[in-house]
């Protein structure tokens, strides 16, 4: 059995910022509800002494941490009139949506949230715009939506895409003006279609996460369009039922949710190789897989060298025994037109291995474009939490002013 691991499996960087803020928070601390959606590691949060409260009602002292997925505008003012002390660890994607809809709100559009009415990222965002949003979950809530009103259309950060897709155009459909903003974070696209390439090539897969964590669950439903062996790991627990149904799985993937820790996910792979069939011809793969581990497939080389570049793409020197080609569809951007005279021998470019080589298996194959896409999505996340930090420096006051600007 082959295990392979979801490069994206794992903690988002907003998840990330809300636990560690949580843990490095000197003196008594609570946080605003749950931290995250993950049981293992509310339970270290509450080893360490951080409480949960629900409300400023509950506060008994302390620092109270606002979680990632941040809270209506009402809950943040009265922390704020009560003078409690508060560290807003609320993710930058999640506050550019409050920016857009308080400022299409105030623009006297109706906003449009696609994504689950009880969730607590869509209760924040309503409560940035007068409480009054249409949440759009189905086909029945759209039609339900006013046809003559303006409507700003955004979207949870971690709805499914295709689902989105699918709601966005029925609204299109039904009603007249709509400025859409397609706000569902990066790293849950990245996720969703690793989760849905991953789970077509492999004849098990473990889902890890909570069943309370709706990116989780979303990954569960990918997984398991693609592949019937699906489980859903909550804890490791829930490995027994994988082990004792004996599958024999050639190929084993692993994908986590955004709320899902390291540990947890190291812990399963730990526990599946530990009971899997360790014939020679296991060991034997066991070894080839060791001896390539280096250049699986998702991982970036920074230094490779262009050897020569042709009208079909490049071949690289990536420091391997093979050579590496990147194949002139994955070299560059879209938008950008591939141009072999761009590459000159000795040039260093980046590059990640992938699949599927359409050059055959004489050499490795690898993308540019995987490597250039992800520092453009770095660059626009860093810009986004430069503008989250610019709207949050200036007073109220200036804020209006500035929205009404935008505006
Ligand atoms: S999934 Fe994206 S939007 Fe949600 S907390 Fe993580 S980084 Fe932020």
């Amino acid at each position: 059995m082959r295990i392979f691991v979801a490069k994206n499996a794992g903690f988002c960087f907003g998840v990330r910022n809300a636990v560690e803020t949580a843990f490095k928070t000197e003196g008594k601390v609570c946080t605003l509800g749950e931290l995250i959606h993950n049981d293992y590691v509310n339970e270290k949060l509450k080893q360490k002494g951080i409480t949960v409260i629900n409300d400023a009602d509950e506060y008994d002292g302390g620092t109270v941490i606002i979680r990632s997925h941040g809270v209506p505008e009402n809950v943040e003012n009265k922390l704020k009139e009560r003078g409690i002390p508060y560290i807003d660890a609320t993710c930058p994607f999640v506050k550019k949506i409050h920016n857009l809809v308080a400022r299409y709100h105030a623009m006297g559009y109706g906003i449009v949230i696609i994504g689950s009415a009880s969730h607590p990222e869509v209760i924040g965002i309503d409560g940035r715009c007068g409480e009054n949003a249409y949440i759009v979950d189905n086909i029945e809530d759209v039609n339900a939506l006013p046809t003559d009103e303006k409507l700003c259309v955004v979207v949870q950060t971690t709805y499914s895409e295709s689902k989105y897709e699918y709601l966005l155009k029925s609204i299109e459909n039904r009603c007249k003006t709509v400025e859409k903003f397609r706000t569902i974070c990066y790293t849950t696209t990245d996720r969703q279609s690793e989760t849905e390439e991953l789970s077509k090539k492999c004849d098990g897969m473990l889902v890890i996460g909570s069943k309370t964590s709706s990116n989780t669950t979303k990954l569960f439903e990918i997984a398991r369009r693609n592949c019937e062996k699906t489980y859903f790991i909550e804890s490791i627990a829930d490995l027994v039922p994988v082990i004792n149904n004996k599958h024999n799985f050639k190929i084993l993937g692993v994908t986590a949710g955004a709320s899902t820790p390291k540990e947890l996910i190291e812990e399963v792979v730990k526990q599946m190789n530990d009971t899997r069939n360790t014939s020679e011809f296991e060991k034997l793969l066991a070894e080839s897989d060791k001896k390539s581990a280096d250049i699986k497939a998702g991982k970036i080389f920074r230094e490779c060298k262009v050897i020569s570049a042709n009208a079909e793409g490049i071949i690289i020197s990536f420091g391997g025994k093979k050579d590496g080609f990147i194949d002139k569809a994955d070299a560059e951007l879209d938008g950008i037109e591939y141009n072999p005279e761009n590459y000159k021998p000795g040039d260093v470019i980046a590059a990640m291995v992938i699949e599927n080589s359409k050059k055959g298996n004489e050499s490795i194959a690898f993308s540019k474009k995987a490597v250039d896409k992800r520092n453009l999505e770095d660059k626009e996340a860093e810009e986004i939490i430069r503008d989250v930090e610019v709207m949050d420096t200036v007073s109220r006051a200036e804020k209006v002013v500035l929205e009404a600007r935008l505006g």
